[in-house]
C-alpha cells in the first residue's frame, strides 16, 4: 500500500490515533492478500468513516434501508453477489474482499456491517445454485441495494439442530405450498425476498429438505413476531399458511437444501470472523486511547504494567484471530474445502472479540458502561457473532470430527 493512502486513511480516522487505522492496516501486508485488496480497504475505510459510523438508536430499519441502499449505490454490495453479468465484481466470491469489507465495516459500525453481510448470507445462495433466470432477477438489485435480501433456516425448535427443521412444503401441480414458522431471520420485516428452506420429504432428515426463493409479498407469508435484541437489527419470526411458491422458484434440486444451506455457510461463516476481528480492533484502539489519556494515581493507565498486560494480550489475540480468519478466506480463495479452518477462524475470533471488548470495557471504568459510549456498543454488538452461524459449541465439534475423520482416514 503506497505512503499517500496510508496517510489518507489516518487523516480519516475518527479517533485520529497515529497507529489507529496504520496498524489496522499492517496486516494487509501479509501473504494473504493481493493488491486489489489492500486498495480496497485503502478505499473503504474513509468511506466507512464519512458514510456510516453514526450514533445507534432511532429507526433500525429506516437506518437499515438506507445503509443496504447507500453500500448499493457506492458499489460495495458488488463484492456480496457472484455473476459478472449480474452485478458483481467476479465470478466467483472474493472470499478475502468479504471479509475485509466485513471487518472494515464492524470497526466502524455494526449495522453497516450486519447490512453488507445478510445482502450475501441472503442472497449467497442464489449466487451459488441459481438458474440463470434466477440470478438475473434478483443478485442485480440485491447488488445495487434496490432490494434486501434473508436467510431464514433456523426455526423454534431446529436452530443448531437444523435437520430437525418441520416448516413443510408439498407439491401441488406447479407450487409448493408451504406451512410452518422459521425464526430468528435477520431482516425478517424489511427483506424483499427470503431464501427459505424447507421439508419436502424426499428422505428423513437432512436428505428431505429444499431451498426456495419466497417473495415477501406472497400471500400466505406473513411476519408473526418482530424480536428485540440487545444490539439491535430487524429480526422477525416468519410464519407460512398455504404460502403458495412456484417451483421455478427452487433453488438446487429437490432434497438437496441442507447441501445448498451449508454450502452458503461455508462462505459466509470465514465473514463473521471477519466481523468479529472489526469489533475486536475497534476495542483495542479505544482502549489504547483510553489507557493513555485517562489518569490516575499521578500517572496514565497505561504506565500500569497490569494494564501493558492486558493491552498485550488483547493485541495477541487480534493477531492471532486476524491469521486464522485470513488465513480460511485465502484457502478458499484457492478452492481449498475449508470446513475445519472456518470453523477454527469463526471460533477463535468471536470468543476473542467477546474478551477484548470486555477488557476495553473495564479499562472505560464506568464510563464503559454508559449506554452510547462505543465500547459499551460493541460489548452489545458482538454477543450474538458467538451463538449465530452455528454457536462456538458447534464450531468445536466440527473441528473434533474434522480431525477425527483425518485420524481415521490416515
Ligand atoms: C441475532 C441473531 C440473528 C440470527 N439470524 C439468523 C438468520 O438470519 N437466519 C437464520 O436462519 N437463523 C438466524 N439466527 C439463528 C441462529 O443461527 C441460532 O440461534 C443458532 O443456530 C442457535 O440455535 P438456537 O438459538 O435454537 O439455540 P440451540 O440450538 O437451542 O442451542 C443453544 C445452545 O446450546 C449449545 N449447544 C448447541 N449444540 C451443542 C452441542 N452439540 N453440545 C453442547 N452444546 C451445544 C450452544 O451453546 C448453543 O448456543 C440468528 C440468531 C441470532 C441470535
Amino acid at each position: 500500500m503506497s505512503e499517500a493512502s496510508n496517510s489518507n486513511r489516518a487523516q480519516a480516522h475518527p479517533l485520529g490515533q497515529p497507529g489507529g487505522v496504520a496498524a489496522r492496516a499492517q496486516h494487509l501486508a501479509w501473504p494473504f492478500f493481493e493488491l486489489r485488496h489492500q486498495e480496497l480497504v485503502a478505499e473503504l475505510d474513509p468511506w466507512a468513516a464519512r458514510r456510516v459510523a453514526h450514533a445507534h438508536g432511532g429507526d433500525t430499519d429506516a437506518t437499515c434501508r438506507g445503509l443496504v441502499r447507500a453500500l448499493g449505490e457506492d458499489g460495495w454490495l458488488r463484492y456480496a453477489v457472484a455473476g459478472l453479468e449480474h452485478g458483481g465484481l467476479t465470478d466467483t466470491i472474493d472470499t478475502r474482499a468479504v471479509c475485509l469489507i466485513r471487518e472494515t465495516l464492524a470497526y466502524h459500525d455494526g449495522l453497516a456491517d450486519f447490512s453488507f453481510a445478510m445482502q450475501g448470507l441472503g442472497s449467497g445462495a442464489i449466487s451459488l445454485f441459481g438458474t440463470g433466470d434466477q440470478r438475473a432477477r434478483y443478485l442485480p438489485r440485491v447488488a445495487a441495494g434496490q432490494a434486501i435480501a434473508a436467510f431464514a433456516l433456523s426455526e423454534p425448535e431446529a436452530g443448531s439442530d437444523v435437520a430437525a427443521m418441520a416448516c413443510a412444503a408439498t407439491l401441488d401441480g406447479s407450487h409448493y405450498v408451504l406451512d410452518g414458522s422459521k425464526t430468528w431471520i435477520s431482516n425478517g420485516g424489511i427483506a424483499d425476498f427470503y431464501v427459505v428452506f424447507v421439508r419436502t420429504g424426499e428422505a428423513p432428515g437432512a436428505r428431505g429438505i429444499t431451498a426456495l426463493v419466497v417473495d415477501a409479498d406472497t400471500p400466505g407469508l406473513e411476519i408473526a413476531e418482530r424480536i428485540d435484541v440487545i444490539a439491535p437489527h430487524p429480526l422477525a419470526r416468519l410464519r407460512f399458511a398455504g404460502c403458495r411458491v412456484p417451483v421455478s422458484q427452487r433453488l438446487g434440486e429437490p432434497g438437496q437444501g441442507f447441501k445448498v444451506a451449508m454450502a452458503t455457510l461455508d462462505v459466509f461463516r470465514t465473514s463473521v470472523a471477519a466481523a468479529a476481528l472489526g469489533f475486536a480492533r475497534r476495542a483495542l484502539d479505544e482502549a489504547l486511547a483510553r489507557a493513555t489519556s485517562r489518569r490516575m494515581f499521578g500517572q496514565t493507565l497505561a504506565d500500569f504494567q497490569l494494564t501493558q498486560a492486558k493491552l498485550a494480550e488483547m493485541a495477541t489475540g487480534v493477531d492471532a484471530a486476524a491469521l486464522l480468519t485470513y488465513r480460511a478466506a485465502w484457502m478458499r480463495d484457492g478452492g481449498a474445502r475449508i470446513t475445519k479452518e472456518a470453523a477454527m477462524a469463526k471460533m477463535t475470533a468471536t470468543e476473542t472479540a467477546q474478551r477484548v471488548i470486555d477488557a476495553a470495557v473495564q479499562m472505560f471504568g464506568g464510563q464503559g458502561v454508559v449506554s452510547g459510549e462505543t465500547v459499551e456498543r460493541l460489548y452489545r454488538e458482538i454477543r450474538a457473532l458467538r451463538i449465530y452461524e452455528g454457536a462456538t459449541e458447534v464450531q468445536q465439534l466440527i473441528i473434533a470430527r474434522e480431525l477425527l475423520r483425518a485420524a481415521g482416514a490416515a
